[in-house]
């Protein structure tokens, strides 16, 4: 019988120091010696990714995508080689490769690069030879021949469309934490770890700021039907389970909270409330490569009104910068800009056959004297604005008010 292929990726803080980079291999060796095929997805050491953009901003503070892509690219290079080399010292075979040399073969889009396709042929030749495979996370090569990169957060998509191409059994995910929680461990205690979860509310959940996956790898898998298991990688115990359908799911009505401090509020004040004024916002917003989340129009007084939306804090300044160009033709009085303020949200499939969710919500967060700036909802999640200072109280209350604490 042919062996079981099993995907592993292991993120930044699995690989941070040589002790955990030692502690990886025995249990890559572990798995190779139990007979699975390996295919070894891993990322940069530690806060490599976040320090050579400091160092790229030092030199040039608006850096060429391009140049980007050579540089964050190396990160991945060095702790695929370790590894290698970790894994030979145990005296089991491996071997490393780049992005570029696995095939796998992006758009152009530097930065954020999608993947088009994966020429596997090296890789199941070198499984084929019994090496356990070890590819960097995060990367490949455009049509163009140039050095691409997936987005922040990307090996998780390097290992879940490897998993898809290789058909594997498995896409194991390790992390410095023992799954998916009701909400970050980090920021409430008594958070749980869940069993299973379904790909759209963990898509859902990616979405609204759980950073534990990258959302794109979650819409392959879930486009894909590859099953992933999130876990520890200092833990043996069993993780979560992202997968399709989970049995009676839409009897837990709220199943985890997220917080997303990322973003910055942007109000447009007194603008006209006739047709045409919002799409010329957006479309000039859009047109120069700025997407926005939320978007909330006040009621209109004299015809005037204001706008408010969110956008990643970094495009902040760019958005404010081509509002005011379009004031005078437009006829906006004023442009306002808030970089202090978190989105919670609330997430579960249950919600949408459950009425109350939101009045829920929203007493929890009157009563911890919160005030909500926003509010956005979709069919499995409701969202609020709130100041940062205030946001991971919020998330403890909200946690605590809808059963999820241990
Ligand atoms: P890696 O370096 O392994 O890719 P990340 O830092 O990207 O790890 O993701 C793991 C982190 O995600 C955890 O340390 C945790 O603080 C955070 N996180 C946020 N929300 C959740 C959640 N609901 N469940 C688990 N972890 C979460
Ligand atoms: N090293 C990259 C990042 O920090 C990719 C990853 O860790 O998944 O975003
Ligand atoms: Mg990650």
């Amino acid at each position: 019988m042919p062996k079981k292929l099993i995907v592993q990726k292991f993120g930044g803080s699995s690989v941070a120091n040589v002790d955990r980079i030692q502690k990886v291999a025995q249990r890559v060796v572990s798995y190779k010696k139990k007979g699975f095929n390996l295919v070894v997805v891993v990322s940069a050491l530690g806060d490599t990714t976040d320090e050579l953009i400091e160092l790229a901003n030092k030199i040039n503070s608006s850096p060429s995508e391009r140049e980007m892509d050579m540089l964050l690219s190396t990160g991945e290079q060095i702790s695929v080689a370790l590894l290698a080399m970790a894994i030979h010292k145990l005296g089991v075979e491996a071997i490393s490769f780049t992005g570029a040399q696995v095939g796998i073969i992006t758009d152009t889009a530097h930065t954020k690069a999608r993947i088009i396709k994966i020429n596997a042929e090296k890789i199941q030749e070198a499984l084929k030879r019994d090496k356990v495979v070890i590819v960097a996370g995060f990367q490949g090569i455009s049509l163009n021949q140039d050095i691409t990169t997936l987005g922040r957060g990307g090996s998780d998509l390097t290992a879940v469309a490897l998993a898809k191409e290789l058909k594997a059994y498995e896409c194991e995910i390790y992390t410095d934490v023992k799954g998916i929680y009701t909400t970050d461990p980090r920021i409430e205690p008594k958070a749980k770890k869940i069993t299973k979860i379904t790909y759209d509310e963990m898509l859902e959940m990616a979405s609204l700021g759980a950073q534990v996956m990258q959302v794109r790898s979650i819409e392959v898998a879930k486009k894909f039907n590859v099953p992933i298991h999130v876990r520890s990688s200092f833990k043996k115990d069993p993780g979560t389970m992202i997968i399709k359908e989970v049995k009676n799911m839409e009897e837990v009505v709220v199943s985890a909270i997220t917080l997303n401090k990322a973003g910055a509020k942007i109000t447009v004040c007194n603008v006209f409330d006739r047709p045409g004024i919002a799409a010329r916002i957006f479309n000039e917003l859009a047109d120069k490569g700025i997407s926005v989340d939320m978007i909330v129009q006040n009621v209109s007084h004299l015809r005037q009104t204001d706008i408010s939306f969110t956008v990643n804090k970094p495009e902040a300044h760019k958005a404010i910068k081509i509002i005011n160009k379009l004031k005078k033709q437009v006829g906006i009085k004023d442009v306002l800009q808030d970089s202090d303020i978190a989105r919670i949200s609330i997430v579960g499939v249950g919600m949408k056959s459950h009425p109350g969710v939101a009045g829920k919500m929203f007493e929890v967060l009157a009563k911890a004297r919160i005030n909500i700036e926003m509010i956005s909802t979709s069919d499995i999640s409701i969202s609020c604005i709130v100041q940062k200072k205030l946001a991971e109280k919020a998330v403890r209350a909200l946690h605590n008010k809808f059963g999820l604490a241990k």
